[in-house]
């Protein structure tokens, strides 16, 4: 879902890890390794970037990382951040370094206005010119070729079959599950209603995990209407009900909407996210067909936890909103809006008016021999099927609490490293 006001979805470029507490949560699965200095190293290796510690942050990976500057931001961002110290919230000196309950100026893995994707990081002229890989691009992959339960290669939705010792998917927490299913491997009964024969009666599809997204949207005053650069700022915090070490909300400040969306000409949008859900979504096959879209059910806000800590990051919010530093660059709040105020009226809004952070996870999540969810074991290989290993964000056991691109990076540095030691 998008908010009907919001600029179609771009990735931002927004580049966060993912916290030790995460991954103490993964190992709880009854995985192996993905110990917090393997993780570091990871994240290290993957990253070029003059922010924070040498101890702490890679200067020579191949994606590069760059610390927003304040004078790069806009006067309505630099006043979001401002606000925010008002109201207790540490300032941030590095995010992606040891401190993350705070408030922080984004770090993009965009250079000179350009965000760098994983093709353009990794993918240089002397890689691509490798004798031993072939790009084809625009190659849709229907299912595996399996030889009972051993993978051989992969067919295409055009019917070329590409044979191979090993397959690697990574075709993201939709795409990768649905390859899956189509294979056979997946949820015997969803399988079976399609007509799919089972190979492996694996819970798929089942254990889908994104975050809530709400907007409270601001008009800019006259004045303060610089919608550019878009991005951003970024409050990461807890609420009262967060347990341990965790940090359940981000509150994320841009300009994603139409400046027409504004009387003024210019607005401010204050994402609010619950960014360690309880509820658990789902993805099924609609048909056999590699051509039908699959169903995707978020399932967003079904846990009562969930909803209560979405208003209370709403209130904080909106108090920040309504500071005094904040009012000297925006004029009043469009959503939700003077009508809505008390604490059932907030949340019925927030229900009617929800979208997705889009950071979808755990599709086809790792986890040891006796967890009910898992689908493929500590190194992404799935279960009870030889040859076939899935290296992408859909084996995440749980969504970490922040923006998933990095860590998805991370995974395939990491597991690459792990399985063939280089
Ligand atoms: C609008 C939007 C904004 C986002 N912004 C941010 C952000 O600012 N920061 C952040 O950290 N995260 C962001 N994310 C999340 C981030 O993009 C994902 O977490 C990350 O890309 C996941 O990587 P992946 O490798 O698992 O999957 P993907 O990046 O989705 O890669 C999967 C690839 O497989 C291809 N594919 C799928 N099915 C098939 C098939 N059958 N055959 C062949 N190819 C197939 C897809 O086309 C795609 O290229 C955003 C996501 C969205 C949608």
């Amino acid at each position: 879902m998008a908010h009907s006001a919001a600029v179609p979805g771009v990735n931002a470029g927004v580049a966060l890890r993912a916290r030790p507490v995460d991954f103490a949560r993964w190992r709880a699965r009854d995985l192996s390794g993905w110990t917090d200095s393997e993780m570091l190293e990871a994240y290290k290796r993957l990253e070029n970037t003059s922010a924070g510690d040498d101890s702490l942050r890679g200067r020579s990976g191949p994606l590069p990382i760059h610390q927003m500057r304040r004078e790069e931001l806009t006067p309505s961002v630099r006043a979001f951040i401002d606000a925010s110290v008002s109201e207790g919230l540490e300032r941030l000196a590095d995010v992606n370094g040891t401190g993350q309950n705070g408030v922080t100026a984004y770090q993009l893995n965009v250079l000179e206005g350009v965000r760098q994707n994983t093709g353009m990081a990794y993918l240089s002229d002397g890689v691509r010119r490798r004798p031993n890989l072939t790009l084809r691009g625009g190659t849709e992959i229907d299912r595996l070729i399996l030889d009972g339960d051993v993978a051989r290669g992969v067919v295409a939705t055009d019917g070329t079959e590409f044979t191979a010792d090993e397959v690697i998917l990574s075709a993201g927490a939709y795409g990768s599950a649905a390859i899956l299913m189509r294979s056979g491997i997946g949820p015997a009964d969803h399988l079976r209603s399609l007509g799919i024969p089972v190979v492996a009666d694996l819970p798929v599809g089942l254990h889908l995990q994104n975050q809530p997204f709400f907007y409270n949207v601001y008009a800019l005053r006259p004045g303060k209407l610089a919608m550019t650069p878009p991005g951003g700022a970024l409050i990461w915090t807890r609420s009262s009900e967060a347990a341990d070490d965790e940090l359940d909300i981000h509150i994320s400040a841009t300009h994603l909407i139409e400046p027409e969306s504004s009387p003024t000409g210019g607005a401010i949008v204050l994402a609010v996210s619950i960014i360690r859900p309880d509820s658990i979504g789902s993805v099924r096959l609609s048909s056999r067909d590699p051509r039908d879209a699959p169903v995707i059910d978020y399932n967003f806000l079904a846990e009562p936890r969930d909803r209560r800590r979405m208003v209370e990051a709403v209130k904080l919010c909106r108090r920040i909103g309504a500071g005094e530093r904040f009012s000297e660059v925006a004029e009043f709040e469009l959503l939700p809006g003077d009508t809505v105020r008390d604490d059932a009226e907030l949340e019925r809004h927030i229900l009617d008016n929800l979208g997705s952070y889009e950071h979808t996870t755990s599709t086809v999540p790792m986890g040891g021999d006796d967890d009910e969810w898992a689908v493929v074991d500590s190194v992404g290989a799935v279960h009870s099927v030889a040859n076939v290993r899935v290296v992408d964000a859909s084996i995440f056991p749980e969504v970490p609490a922040t923006a998933t691109n990095l860590t998805a990076i991370m995974t395939a540095e990491y597991l690459f490293q792990r399985v063939y030691g280089t």
